[in-house]
């Protein structure tokens, strides 16, 4: 689909490793006061003086949690950033380096990888975190990437999962669903386009999903907008598996219940008419969709005048006793039980 015959094609072994590595990770600046020493020596360096250190890792595997056909490298690297940044701010922390290791196959022109890292440079210049360190190896069968990403917090601001009081009000900022819907309409276009090679596709009706699914962004704000409103969560966790799946979590940890209401769930209209389209549910599409990277998280009720009105969050329900279990409740009133459906990349 997006695949471009004309472009030149530089062998790896042309540049060598450490060629490789110079020419790849050259245009990275350090920007950061807490980073000492970045690449170029065994190990990065870094300050954090009086700051807690928050640290988190993702691995993305080709043909697992992406697929090339639709999926542009330049989106790739972007979105593998995020995905990390994502974990950082849901500790309600702010990020500031990341470590980015590769491990890709001789089917992989110089190119690729330069279209790979100008999507990390855009994530690292706009969130303003450094490139560190890395690894770089060869993989007998496509493209691997880790990411890990370092953040700080003070003390007194780190926010787990496991603060949800009973009658704490559970938030959600943004929309949900998006990306899951984005990931359908590529998929079918990619199936089309399997059928027949000059079919253009049209995505004009879809750029808002398909954005979601192929650029997402970390919430990068809401750490700072908690701040400046004086809100610190009880618990935080960032949707990355779909809601249900991440209720749970605070649920599970923090021993408590639940009850969501499915009236209340923020969509988006394009999420709304492609379900139509799919003909799917757009409550189920939200609940285990996932890779909206939005976060959820639950605050006390005498908090609620902070952020009411504010177009970044939406309360969807509350917490309740453990022994109440998490449950939705349907626009019909009725409850069900939340199920983790979750991301699928064990099943086959
Ligand atoms: P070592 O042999 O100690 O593992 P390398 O030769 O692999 O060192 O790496 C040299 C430097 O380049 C180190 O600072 C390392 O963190 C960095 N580096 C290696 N690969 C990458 C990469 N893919 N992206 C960013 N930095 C990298
Ligand atoms: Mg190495």
């Amino acid at each position: 689909m997006i695949e471009d015959k004309n472009q030149s094609r530089t062998q790896l072994e042309a540049l060598g490793e450490f060629g490789l590595i110079d020419h790849l990770t050259q245009a990275f600046k350090i920007t950061q006061e807490s980073t000492i020493k970045g690449i170029g020596d065994d190990a990065a360096v870094l300050d954090f003086a009086d700051k807690q250190l928050v640290v988190t890792t993702d691995l993305l595997v080709e043909g697992v949690h992406f697929d090339l056909s639709y999926m542009p490298l330049k989106h790739l690297g972007y979105k593998a950033i995020m995905v990390n940044l994502s974990d950082v701010f849901a500790m309600n922390a702010k990020a500031s380096q990341v470590t980015v290791s590769i491990a890709v196959s001789n089917r992989f022109p110089l190119e690729a990888l330069e279209a790979l890292y100008a999507g990390i440079k855009t994530a690292t210049d706009l969130y303003n975190v450094d490139l560190i360190g890395g690894d770089t190896t060869s993989s007998t069968s496509g493209l691997l990437i880790s990411v890990t990403a370092i953040g700080q917090v003070s003390k007194q601001d780190v926010v787990y999962r496991n603060g949800a009081k009973p009658n704490d009000l559970l938030v959600v900022t943004g929309d949900l669903g998006g990306a899951y819907m984005g990931l359908q309409v590529l998929e079918r276009e990619k199936a089309v386009f399997k059928v027949n090679p000059n079919n253009q596709p049209d995505l004009e009706p879809y750029t808002y999903i398909v954005e979601r699914q192929l650029k997402p962004e970390a919430r990068k704000d809401i750490p700072v907008l908690l701040k400046e409103l004086g809100v610190k969560p009880t618990a935080m966790i960032d949707i990355s598996d779909g809601l249900s799946s991440e209720i749970l979590h605070i649920c599970k940890e923090s021993g408590v219940g639940c009850d969501l209401y499915e009236n209340k769930i923020p969509l988006d209209p394009q999420v709304i008419t492609t379900c139509e389209e799919f003909q799917l549910d757009s409550t189920t599409v939200a609940l285990n969709g996932g890779e909206d990277y939005e976060l959820l998280f639950t605050i006390s009720q005498e908090d609620f005048p902070k952020i009411k009105g504010n177009p970044n969050f939406t309360v969807i329900g509350y917490i309740t006793e453990a022994s109440a279990g998490a449950h939705l409740v349907t626009r019909a009133d009725t409850k069900i039980a939340l199920k983790a459906q979750g991301w699928k990349s064990f099943e086959k």
